[in-house]
């Protein structure tokens, strides 16, 4: 699916409901009642910014 942030569609599978976006560099894990969004630091940790609702 596309990113929930950008709209892009240069993501990548990275966990069974969990993607990336190249273009803007975050993480977000798909759930049937929302979209998680995780900023992804230099040394790897995520840091969870808003949920978007459907
Ligand atoms: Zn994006």
């Amino acid at each position: 699916m596309a990113c929930p942030v950008c709209g892009s569609r240069e993501v990548g599978k990275v966990g069974a409901r969990q993607y990336y976006c190249h273009d803007c560099c975050v993480e977000y894990v798909v759930r049937p009642d929302e979209i998680l969004i995780y900023q992804v630091n230099a040394d790897g940790t995520l840091i969870a910014l808003e949920g978007a609702a459907h």
